[in-house]
C-alpha cells in the first residue's frame, strides 16, 4: 500500500555502479587458466588479498577467512575467549556477532548502547562485570569510541575484538578500524562495502592472535609453514579442522574491488554531506550520530536519528518506504529471538553451554537499544555521484518527516 503523500510519481531510479567491473572478472580469469582455485598454503591470491588490508588497517598481520562469521570466531579463539567469562557484546549487531561467543565455547553478555548513538557504550562496558573478551561492531560504518573503549577496558586487560563488517576503510579519531582492539574482522560478504562474493579477513597486530587464529581451520601446510609459538606447534599436523580458509577465487575478487574502495567512499560521502544540507534547510528533524574529530565513516547502511519521539517505527518505515525514500530495516531483536529466549533449545544446538555463565537476557534491559531501535532510520546511500537523486530524497524525507513526526 502506497501512503498518499507525498506521491512517489516522478521519483528518480536508485542510483548505482555495477557490482563487478571489467578488474573482477579479469582477476577471476587469470585464476582459472592458471587452474588453480584451492590454495593449501598461502598462495598469490590469498597473499596479495591479505597484504592489501593489513595496508588498509594499518596492522602488522591479516588473516582471510571463508565468511565474516569465521574470522570473528577465530578471533575470539585469538583473544581466548572462555567459558568461565562471557563475551561483552551490543544486541545491534548482525547475529553473527552474537553467536560467535557460543561457537567459541564462551557466552554472550549484552552491554547497551550509547544515548543517541548505535554502539557500545564504554560506560557499560566496565559494569559489564568479568568478561574474557569484549565484541564491539562499528554498526552502519560509524566508528564506535575506541579510545574510551581500550581505556575502559585497558585497566582489566579485558581483549577487544572489533567487528568491522560494516566499515571497510573507516577511521576513528585518524586511526583505521581494525587497528585499535586485540584483533579486527571483517566480512566480505556480496552486500557488504568490499565484496569476495563470500569471505572474511581479521587483522592484528599480536603474532599470537594470528597464529591461533590461523589454527582454528586454515590448512596443515600453512601451519606448518607459519606457526612459531611452541605451544601451538603440536596442532601444525592437524590445525583444529573447521576448514575456514578463503577461497583463492574470492580473494582475487575483493582484492580488486578493494582498489576502488576509495572512490566509491568519496562518492558515498558528497552524497551523504549533500542530504544532510538538504535535511537542514529544511529544518527536518533528523541527525546524523555525531562522529569524533579525525574519524571517516564506513558504509552499510547510513543510520539517521530522528530528533522527535517516533512513537511506531514500523509505520515510519512503511511511510519512507511508499515514498521511495531508500530506507532498510533494522536487525530483527535478537534478545527476543526463541534461540537466546529458550536455554533447551540453546543447550541443544550449544551443549557446552551448560558450562558457563550464560543466562536468556532481558529483553527490555537496554534502554538506549530499545531507543536506538526506535529513533534510527538506516538509509541507503548510492556510491556513485548522485546530486540529484539525493536532492530528491532529501525533499521527500524532510516531507515524510514533517507529516507523520510532528
Ligand atoms: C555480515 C556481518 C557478519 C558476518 O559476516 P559473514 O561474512 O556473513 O559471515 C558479522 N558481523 C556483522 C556486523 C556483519 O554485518
Amino acid at each position: 500500500m502506497r501512503s498518499a503523500n507525498p506521491a512517489p510519481h516522478d521519483l528518480l531510479p536508485f542510483p548505482r555502479g555495477a557490482r563487478y567491473g571489467p578488474d573482477d572478472q579479469a582477476a577471476v580469469r587469470d585464476l582459472l587458466e592458471a587452474g588453480r582455485l584451492s590454495d593449501t598454503s598461502r598462495g598469490p591470491a590469498i597473499g596479495a588479498l591479505e597484504d592489501a588490508f593489513a595496508a588498509l588497517t594499518n596492522t602488522r598481520y591479516a588473516l582471510s577467512f571463508a565468511s565474516g562469521t569465521a574470522a570473528l570466531h577465530g578471533a575470539l579463539r585469538g583473544v581466548g575467549a572462555h567459558p568461565d567469562a562471557g563475551v561483552v557484546t551490543s544486541p545491534l549487531t548482525w547475529i553473527s556477532a552474537i553467536l560467535v561467543a557460543f561457537h567459541s565455547g564462551s557466552f554472550p553478555i549484552f552491554a547497551d548502547v550509547e544515548p543517541d548513538g548505535v554502539n557500545l557504550n564504554p560506560t557499560t562496558v566496565g559494569s559489564a562485570g568479568q568478561a574474557s573478551a569484549v565484541l564491539v561492531t562499528h554498526a552502519f560504518g560509524i566508528p564506535a569510541r575506541m579510545d574510551a573503549l581500550t581505556a575502559t577496558t585497558a585497566v582489566s586487560g579485558v581483549p577487544i575484538v572489533e567487528d568491522c563488517s560494516h566499515a571497510h576503510g573507516a577511521r576513528y579519531a585518524g586511526q583505521p578500524v581494525g587497528s585499535w582492539g586485540a584483533a579486527g574482522c571483517f566480512s566480505l560478504m556480496e552486500r557488504k562495502p568490499v565484496s569476495a562474493g563470500e569471505g572474511g579477513v581479521l587483522t592484528t597486530n599480536s603474532r599470537t592472535v594470528y597464529e591461533r587464529a590461523l589454527t582454528l581451520g586454515h590448512h596443515p601446510h600453512r601451519l606448518a609453514a607459519e606457526l612459531t609459538d611452541p605451544s601451538l606447534q603440536p596442532l601444525a599436523s592437524t590445525g583444529l579442522g573447521y576448514k575456514t580458509r578463503m577461497p583463492a577465487v574470492a580473494a582475487a575478487i575483493a582484492t580488486a574491488q578493494l582498489r576502488r574502495l576509495e572512490d566509491r567512499m568519496a562518492a558515498s560521502e558528497t552524497n551523504l554531506a549533500h542530504l544532510l544540507d538538504v535535511l537542514h534547510a529544511h529544518a527536518a528533524p533528523i541527525t546524523a550520530p555525531l562522529m569524533a574529530d579525525g574519524s571517516t565513516r564506513g558504509w552499510y547502511g547510513t543510520p539517521l536519528i530522528v530528533t522527535e519521539p517516533v512513537t511506531d517505527p514500523a509505520a515510519l518505515f512503511a511511510v519512507c518506504t511508499a515514498a521511495g525514500v531508500p530506507v532498510r530495516p533494522l536487525y530483527d531483536d535478537w534478545l527476543s529471538s526463541p534461540l537466546l529466549q529458550d536455554p533447551a533449545l540453546l543447550r541443544e544446538a550449544f551443549p557446552q553451554v551448560r558450562h558457563t555463565g550464560w543466562r536468556p537476557p532481558d529483553p527490555h534491559a537496554l534502554p538506549n537499544y530499545q531507543a536506538a531501535r526506535r529513533q534510527t532510520l538506516l538509509l541507503k546511500v548510492p556510491d556513485v555521484p548522485a546530486a540529484d537523486y539525493m536532492q530528491q530524497v532529501g525533499d521527500t524525507l524532510a516531507t515524510v518527516l514533517t507529516q507523520t513526526i510532528r
